[in-house]
């Protein structure tokens, strides 16, 4: 894992020298509210100040953020003559932090990112989470969304693991209930994901089962919205172990099957893995009862049985689907590469099942 971590409280203060002589212009990559409201831009700006490092603000990713953003932001961030980029927020920022590096030191069209073509080395990248689920701080990762189709795609360069990681769990307080426990099962779905992959390891199901076991521990306090300090540094701390997960063994199917809620439906990411996932569990369970068992009691659960539940719990929201929008999800998420690490054979009528655990009638009407 190549991206330096440092966390805790006032961390970027207090780590100033990492980032002195780093660059000579920093271009920060941020969403709308976030960075200001958390706190984390005014910590930025006064240790770059410090630094006797310039800075431009682009406080304009949009969250899914797609090409056409990457690009205007890029074109920014080339026009400041920036020499290194720092992402803050949550995933959107941080992955757009990461294509943006590789659009200042490569003249290309942004699909270009995802082609299998040499590429000069990205402008280096310092990471700042807000949210405490994709882990992006700690993976080589940026997922981005297509214009002409609204679809997800990613592309996976170890030169966009971030230099430094600068967790700080005050930034965090800010976020809302919804965004809370939507990054915090996204974070959890890393672990388990990364624990079930094929391409898992013994060394990355430590980090998962530590993950899981952490979020799990404050899943009620989770559901009640009780935030305490210790709660929000908890979260981070799984939500980066977990980052550093997947970064191994990548994702499975549930993240396919999510992105088609997402990019149609405009559902937040870790919601739409959170409203899949109980239903994702129990067709896992028909054909890894063994290895799932073995989690439940390693992630202390008395069975796994409750774990469908509790999240169900969490998650108990419902869409209208019609059928042609069930058909195109199926079709969508059964060519999604994530199935190919999913250690369970999914057919289409297992895959429409999953989709109908979230559907409320046939109705044609949209969400
Ligand atoms: P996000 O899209 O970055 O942010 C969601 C919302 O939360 C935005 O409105 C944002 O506001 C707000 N927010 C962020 N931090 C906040 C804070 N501290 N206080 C109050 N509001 C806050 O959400 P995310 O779930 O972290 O990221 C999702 C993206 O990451 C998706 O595109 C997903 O595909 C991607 N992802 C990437 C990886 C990876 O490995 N690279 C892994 C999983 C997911 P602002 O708009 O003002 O910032
Ligand atoms: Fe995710």
């Amino acid at each position: 894992m190549l991206t330096k971590v440092i966390m805790g409280d006032r961390c970027i203060l207090e780590n100033r020298k990492l980032l002195c002589g780093a660059g000579r212009t920093a271009a920060i990559i941020s969403g709308k509210n976030s960075a200001q409201k958390s706190g984390a831009l005014d910590d930025i700006k006064m240790v770059l100040d410090d630094c006797g490092i310039s800075c431009v603000v682009i406080p304009e990713t949009k969250t899914n953020p797609d090409l056409d953003n990457i690009r205007q932001m890029s074109d920014k961030a080339k026009a400041a003559d920036a020499d290194m980029i720092i992402g803050v927020g949550g995933g959107s920022p941080m992955d757009a932090a990461k294509a943006v590096a590789m659009l200042c030191t490569n003249d290309i069209d942004p699909r270009v990112l995802f082609a299998d073509v040499k590429k000069a080395d990205p402008l280096p990248i310092y990471a700042v989470p807000t949210t405490a689920g994709t882990g992006s701080e700690v993976t080589p990762y940026s997922v981005l969304t297509i214009p002409e189709t609204g679809n997800k795609q990613s592309f996976s360069d170890d030169r966009v693991f971030p230099r430094i990681a600068f967790l700080d769990p005050h930034y965090t307080y800010t976020m809302d209930k919804d965004v809370t426990l939507d990054t915090a099962i996204d974070a959890f779905s890393h672990a388990f994901e990364g624990y079930i992959s094929k391409r898992a390891s013994r060394t990355s199901d430590i980090l998962a089962i530590e993950s899981m076991r952490i979020i799990l521990s404050r899943f009620q306090r989770l559901g009640d919205f009780l935030m305490d300090p210790a709660v929000r540094k908890d979260l981070l701390y799984a939500s980066m172990l977990a980052g550093i997960v997947i970064s191994q063994t990548g994702t499975t199917l549930l993240h396919g099957l999510g992105y088609a809620l997402t990019c149609n439906r405009g559902i937040s990411h870790g919601r739409a893995n959170g409203m899949l996932f109980p239903a994702y569990l129990k067709a896992l369970y028909e054909s890894k009862r063994q290895k799932l068992d073995m989690l439940a009691i390693r992630i202390g659960l008395e069975e796994f049985d409750m774990l469908p539940d509790m999240i169900g719990q969490l998650f108990p929201d419902k869409l209208k689907l019609s059928s042609e929008e069930l058909r195109s999800f199926v079709e969508y998420s059964i060519s999604h590469k994530s199935i190919g690490y999913t250690p369970a054979d999914f057919d289409r009528e297992k895959i429409q099942k999953i989709f109908e655990s979230v559907r409320i009638n046939e109705d044609t009407t949209a969400f």
